[in-house]
């Protein structure tokens, strides 16, 4: 790998319970592979969620502020704060401003992982090409609220929708994906290129080179985060993102402090 790979600005830490590592250990990774710059963007906790299997309880919050003061500490690259945010309604009203209040963040993603695409398997005789259509047009609208909300600075894994494996006809995306896609331009919020698709049945990044090539109609900026689990998957398949970025016409990618972002060559 060379000195000029993008910061890595989505990793997890074994607070999440699916996860393994603390935020030094990845920030090791990134300096070891020449990336010079990390966010932390553990899952936020979710109210009244005692015993939580896959995100950090209320409870741990500090400690994990604490982890990444840690890493930022250490010196071995630049670690940034963040946080992802999962998009629920019934959490945008009060619960999510006030975490987002309860720190200096850098960063906030917002992203969704409930849908019928979570629990799909290879060949599942559930997707017929309606089940499919109605999938991909709910998620699609979601993601445009969940940018009309506001709260968030960047949308992780834009098209986790195809998670399994199972991609929708470009016709139909060109149908529902463009008004999100205006919702966020209007917003002024950046889209991340995430490696993990690369890892997934999907088999590639998240979003498509199709989706990327509309998002560089609407000049959305552009992030690039391995969704890393585990350090050795820091700036993983940053590679190939970095070509898709640029077969879609993208020069620069979104540097973020303090919830604001500046232009950076890549
Ligand atoms: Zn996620
Ligand atoms: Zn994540």
């Amino acid at each position: 790998m060379t000195a000029t790979l993008p910061a890595d600005t989505h990793t997890h830490t074994a607070l999440c319970r699916h996860a393994g590592g603390v935020p030094l250990d990845y920030a090791r990774a990134a300096a070891a592979r020449g990336i010079k710059e990390i966010a932390c963007t553990e899952h936020i906790p979710f109210p009244n969620d005692p015993a939580p299997a896959i995100r950090m309880t209320a409870d741990e919050f500090p400690r994990y502020l604490e982890l990444v003061r840690e890493a930022q500490q250490a010196g071995l690259c630049e670690v940034l704060l963040g946080i992802e945010a999962d998009y629920q309604r019934d959490l945008i009203g009060e619960h999510i401003p006030r975490l987002l209040a309860a720190a200096d963040f850098d960063l906030v993603l917002g992203s969704i992982h409930t849908g019928p695409f979570w629990d799909l398997g290879p060949n599942d005789p559930n997707a017929t090409p309606e089940f499919v259509a109605q999938m991909n047009r709910t998620y699609y609208q979601r993601m445009k609220e969940m940018a009309q909300t506001g709260l968030y600075d960047i949308c992780a894994h834009f098209d986790l929708v195809k998670r399994a494996g199972i991609h929708a006809p470009t016709a139909l995306l060109a149908e529902i994906v463009p008004p999100a896609l205006d919702a966020v331009a209007a917003t002024g919020m950046a889209i991340e290129i995430n490696t993990s698709g690369f890892r997934h049945r999907a088999g590639e990044a998240y979003p498509s080179l199709t989706i990327l090539g509309w998002m560089k109609e609407r000049d959305i900026p552009i992030v690039f985060g391995s969704d890393a689990h585990n350090p050795d998957d820091v700036g993983q398949h940053f590679e190939p993102a970095v070509a898709l970025a640029r077969a879609a016409g993208y020069t620069h990618y979104a540097a973020f402090r303090k919830r604001r972002f500046t232009l950076r060559p890549f």
